[in-house]
């Protein structure tokens, strides 16, 4: 190939928006941008290393890899370079011209304009190469792939306003160089005890040598000047192979950072060596955030595979399961071929041990969480509930070995706090269940309001039994898998007939069985009008302020459930709901003593208890006129 010509290309527009946001948003952090060329250049490394198994003339004469970082201060330049993997003309007009990564589209639509918002979106994002224009006016990138000539090099050049020239240059050596024009103000960055104490806060755990050139100072000159003499910056050992005992929190949120892109400090870690059968090292993060990319079905998975050191790859699904899909770390197989590919992961024994182990690890981390006495750690794992709440249910019927253990970890709202936020723990219900009470209750709704006003729940709020009120989307899905918790049945309040067991006494139940006797004759009448919309009607007892609701059968799908097929273009089976009616509701003597509208008066109550409970009516003309008959009656 010989495309010597220079080009000028634009860059896509959403590369133009990062571009302006950052240099807005960034500007009280600017020294990221060391950490993420840094990051790349290491990044870089770890490919070669891997393409290299194959290629090992890739190497050529130049077979250590390692990251220099230099000065020019007549110039103002800073340059950081790597003999990695480097990249081809078409790789470098991808790469620095347009950003590829998944949830882009996402990512751009949910910025709202406001700086201080935006500004914590894009640390979510990840700022990447494009974030060295916080500090340059001007970027030159030389670059050349391993495995290609000489004469196959590339210089990419760009003031970030809008546009790039792309050309083919002769570049001797692989890998990239990138050397930063500094803007106007910016001359702390040309002080190279500046440089190197960033580089240590931030890239500490790079598993190849950062070098630098020693300064000195020299008397005569009266100033520091640089030699040519290299230094390492870095202890130049991977994080995860060093003793715990060795290891800071900051460097552990620092690696966290760079595994993961996020701002934020990790929630949580855990960093283990495993030996026996197989023999790994697992060092696994919970973020603090939910990624915004976490419902993205092509979400690459977080965790990068090593074996012996040598980085294989990222996004290996996997090694966890996709309930816990938010979690980043690293895995360093020791018994692993070098080769391994995915096909290889899909039905390797080893993998298989790592994924049951590492799944394990995590949900141990939660439950030191959940169930510790410490405030700091109590709120961590509400912060946590709180974003990969959701997710976590779906662990209930994709994980069935470890079902217990995440039945123990979730969290829902309920009737007792009468808060939004999910806090109560299933534990939690039982150890309050009222004398008499043999099972947990719950409810579901489409949002929470309609779960917590939801006229099923009327008796048990007047008899003070507690309810889980459930709004989730996943929530119904995940009910189907849960039978019991802790020898206790979950109980739909919108289900079946309403027994409350013994907790519902003796002169209670003469009573009720009274009422059913006098409301024989007008239930059956409302059946007949009702032929077509409800299965059944019947006197119920567990409402107190409305006149009706409808229930589900017992082995029938919920009105919610049903809806929520419907919804997702499924095709939900036609099920016909069970009126049931509060025969002390003065609505219904209304019906009893009005003959000439008993078809009117029929049809609106349960027209209403579709409407309460979230439904959608199926001729809502013929509801409205009903309802104005009656009221000019
Ligand atoms: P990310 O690292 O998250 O992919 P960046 O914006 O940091 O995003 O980098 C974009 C891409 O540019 C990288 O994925 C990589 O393919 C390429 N790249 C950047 N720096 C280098 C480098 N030093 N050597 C080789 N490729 C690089
Ligand atoms: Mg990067």
């Amino acid at each position: 190939m010989n495309v010597a010509t220079k080009e000028t290309l634009g860059f896509q527009a959403e590369v133009k928006q990062l571009l302006q946001l950052m240099i807005h948003s960034l500007y009280s952090n600017k020294e990221i941008f060391l950490r993420e060329l840094i990051s790349n250049a290491s990044d870089a490394a770890d490919k070669l290393r891997f393409e290299g198994i194959a290629h090992p003339d890739w190497y050529g004469d130049d077979p250590d890899l390692k990251i220099k970082v230099e000065i020019d201060k007549a110039a103002r330049i800073v340059a950081i370079s790597d003999n990695g993997i480097g990249m081809s003309r078409e790789e470098v007009i991808n790469n620095l011209g347009t950003i590829a990564r998944s949830g882009t589209k996402e990512f751009f639509s949910k910025l709202s304009g406001d700086q201080q918002k935006d500004a914590a979106l894009i640390g979510q994002f990840g700022v990447g190469f494009y974030s060295a224009f916080i500090v340059a006016d001007r970027i030159v990138v030389e670059t050349r792939r391993a495995g290609f000539p000489a004469s196959d090099g590339v210089r990419w050049e760009s003031d970030g306003s809008g546009e790039f020239t792309i050309e083919t240059i002769d570049r001797p050596q692989r890998g990239t160089s990138i050397k930063l024009h500094l803007r106007e103000g910016e001359d702390d960055f040309l002080n190279s005890y500046k440089l190197k104490s960033i580089i240590r806060k931030y890239s500490d755990h790079i598993s190849l040598p950062i070098q630098m050139c020693k300064e000195e100072w020299d008397d005569d000159k009266k100033e520091q000047v640089i030699k040519d003499e290299l230094e390492n910056i870095n202890q130049t050992s991977a994080l995860w192979t060093r003793n715990k005992s060795e290891i800071t929190e900051e460097q552990y949120d620092e690696f966290y950072k760079h595994l993961s892109h996020d701002y934020e400090r990790p929630l949580c870690y855990s960093l283990n060596r495993v030996e026996g059968r197989s023999e790994f090292t697992q060092l696994l993060f919970v973020p603090s955030r939910a990624p915004f990319d976490l419902w993205d079905r092509n979400k690459r998975g977080g965790i990068k595979l090593y074996v012996k050191r040598i980085f294989i790859m990222d996004d290996a699904e996997k090694l966890m399961p996709m309930y816990l899909r938010f979690v980043t770390g690293v895995i360093d197989s020791v018994d692993l071929p070098l080769n391994v590919s995915r096909e290889i992961l899909q039905e390797s024994r080893d993998i298989k041990v790592i994924r049951e182990s590492s799944t394990k690890r995590v949900l141990s981390m939660l439950e030191e969480l959940a169930n510790s006495e410490d405030e700091i750690k109590k709120g961590k794992y509400r912060t946590f509930w709180t974003q990969f709440g959701q997710v976590i249910k779906e662990g209930v019927g994709e994980d069935q070995a470890n079902q217990e253990r995440i039945l123990k970890l979730l969290r829902f709202a309920s009737t007792h706090t009468d808060s939004a936020e999910q806090t109560v723990s299933l534990a939690e219900y039982v150890s309050r269940m009222k004398e008499g009470q043999d099972k947990i209750y719950y409810v579901t709704g489409e949002s929470f309001n309609a779960a917590k006003n939801s006229p099923h729940l009327e008796i048990f709020r007047k008899k003070g039994v507690e309810v889980l009120l459930l709004s989730d989307r996943v929530d119904e899905w995940m009910l189907s898998f849960i039978t019991e918790f802790d020898g206790k049945q979950l109980a739909s309040v919108a289900k079946g007939g309403l027994d409350l067991g013994s907790l519902s006494d003796e002169s209670e139940k003469k009573e009720h069985e009274e009422t059913q006797k006098q409301f024989q004759d007008l239930v059956e009448r409302m059946k007949k009008t009702l032929e077509n919309k409800a299965k059944d009607v019947r006197v119920t007892f567990r409402l107190t302020d409305s006149p009706a609701c409808l229930i589900a059968d017992e082995n029938e799908l919920s009105g919610n459930l049903l809806r929520m097929l419907k919804a997702a273009g499924q095709n939900a089976p036609d099920m016909k709901p069970i009126l049931e009616i509060n025969p002390e509701h003065p609505l219904l003597s209304k019906l009893k003593n009005d003959d000439q509208n008993f078809d009117d008066w029929t049809n609106l109550l349960f027209d209403q208890a579709l409407l309460a409970e979230g439904g959608q009516l199926n001729d809502p003309a013929s509801f409205v006129r009903r309802m104005n008959q009656l009221l000019l009656n």
